[in-house]
């Protein structure tokens, strides 16, 4: 084992050490280059393009006995087998290495604009690992273009960017461009809400391309915003443990990607699971088969992904739920269908990340003037009977939306939770009624700042959708503007 990597843990709650060798990078790169291979088809980039990648890398640590650790993302960004991907590829990254090792996320992600800027007719796609990283990064862009435009109009690099290293490797790395700079700003005034400002200021980007499913799902409407008409390419389905599957459809929009198996990535099993309707405690509403491999599982059948990898993890169990959609080759090709963990469950209740995103989905189509940013969950049990609090960052004209259209997206989304457990426990008053926090613009930006202070890298973050962490709540309910109690059930 040449490292250990640590997984995002925003999913499970607490990072896990995995093993990672250089079988690892290696893999990375064969799903890229099959991937790469099956979007080229029906999107061919330019031979020597760039790309503008928004990735995040992070300061290894070490541990007792003296392995490197890292995230499983800047591991492979800062592997031989990358650098040599970069060379070896049709298009590769706009940003030097500094930009992708830089520490400061917000200073990288300013760099990382910059390089894209300048580079911008030269850009043949936009990625980064999750979507939430790009929603990030545009909405940087949002706050910082006009300084953006003045850097590249003078030669300059903002005092925004206090890294000695950033510094030295970016100021000298380009030239003064004022037209450039005039054609920015030309093109940024004569955007409405930044509709479309992708295919605006990288005219030769041919899709945006990221991971745009599960978790990911509430950021796409954005990304939507920002690409206007350009294509989203939702990417591969991976996990710092080894990779899964590739998206050999790219066309296919976000909402319905599937991925292929990929066979010699992993000695892949799968846990058959039937749903059941029971009020056992603390459980999921799965029955469990026995473990089948590839060629034993059923189109339409659900099931969690068991892995035996060439890092050393024996018949490992992921967490994620999948269904499998059909055959390529032989392979499962399989749709993801989310964490297999429930997130909010009080008493007989249980509901996944899923269910919740979908209640969340609902109760905010009623939003009329405002738009829903991001969200998270907290089971409260401190006061009986207990209660989800449910906690929405709005932007836009958040203090222009009405009291009564708040108090009905609570309603809804408490009437949304569609599992028998809760509906039954909000009947007999076993559960109270949902509350809806409304939070401060920038309180999601502070949970993401915290997680990044923890060691966290933003190139694998995910929102973790419930929490019970005493410093998060306390951010949440610290930022908390209005509340709402449902009407429901009563
Ligand atoms: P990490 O903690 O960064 O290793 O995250 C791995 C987890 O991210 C997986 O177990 C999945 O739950 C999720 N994930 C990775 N790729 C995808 C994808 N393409 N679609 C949905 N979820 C994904």
């Amino acid at each position: 084992m040449d490292w250990c990597k640590c997984n995002s843990g925003t999913t499970e709650g607490r990072a896990k050490c995995l093993p990672f060798t250089c079988h690892s990078a290696q893999s990375s790169v064969q799903v890229f280059r099959v991937a790469a291979a099956y979007r080229s088809r029906v999107f061919p980039i330019r031979s020597g393009g760039k790309i503008l990648e928004f990735i995040y890398g992070r300061k290894p640590t070490k541990t007792k006995g003296g392995l490197p650790v890292t995230t499983a993302t800047t591991h492979y960004f800062t592997s031989k087998e990358f650098k040599e991907k970069q060379k070896t590829t049709k298009a590769f990254t706009c940003s030097p290495d500094e930009v992708i090792n830089a520490t400061d996320h917000k200073q990288a992600t300013y760099c990382h604009l910059l390089f894209g800027l300048l580079y911008s007719n030269q850009v043949e796609f936009l990625s980064s690992t999750f979507s939430f990283a790009l929603v990030q990064a545009f909405k940087a862009f949002e706050q910082s273009w006009q300084e953006l435009c003045t850097d590249i109009r003078d030669g300059t690099l903002s005092p925004r960017i206090t890294s000695p290293e950033l510094r030295r490797a970016v100021v000298g790395s380009f030239t003064l461009d004022p037209e450039l700079a005039r054609s920015i700003e030309e093109r940024c005034n004569g955007l409405d809400d930044w509709f479309g400002v992708i295919p605006k200021l990288w005219p030769n980007a041919k899709y945006v391309y990221s991971i745009m499913t599960g978790a990911m799902q509430p950021y796409v409407k954005k990304l939507r915003h920002y690409s206007g008409d350009l294509p989203l390419v939702s990417a591969e389905y991976g996990a710092s443990e080894c990779w899964i599957g590739v998206n050999i459809e790219p066309t296919e929009p976000p909402e319905r990607v599937t991925f292929v198996v990929v066979p010699n990535l992993a000695y892949f099993e799968f846990i058959p699971l039937f749903r059941r309707t029971s009020f056992a405690v603390g459980v999921d509403d799965f029955d469990e088969g026995r473990p089948v491999g590839m060629g034993g599982v059923q189109v339409g059948g659900e099931y969690e992904v068991v892995v035996t990898t060439f890092t050393g993890l024996y018949r490992y169990r992921l967490g994620d739920v999948v269904q499998v959609v059909g055959f390529h080759n032989g392979s499962p090709k399989l749709s993801f269908v989310g964490r297999r963990k429930l997130i909010l469950t009080l008493t007989i209740d249980k509901n996944t990340e899923k269910d919740l995103q979908l209640a969340v989905e609902r109760g905010s189509r009623f939003l009329s003037r405002a738009e829903l940013v991001d969200f998270t969950s907290h089971a409260d049990l401190s006061a009986s009977p207990g209660h989800y609090v449910v906690y929405w960052e709005l932007c836009g004209h958040e203090e222009e939306e009405e009291e009564w259209l708040l108090k009905e997206c609570c309603r809804v989304m408490d009437e949304a939770f569609a599992d028998e457990g809760y509906k039954a426990s909000r009947r007999d008053n076993g559960i109270g009624p949902l509350e809806l926090c409304i939070v401060e613009e920038g309180t999601f930006r502070k949970i993401l700042e915290h997680f990044i202070s923890k060691g966290g890298a933003m190139s694998q973050f995910k929102m973790p959708r419930c929490t019970s962490d005493p410093v998060l709540l306390s951010i949440l309910n610290g930022s908390t503007m209005r509340s709402f109690l449902s009407t429901a059930y009563r």
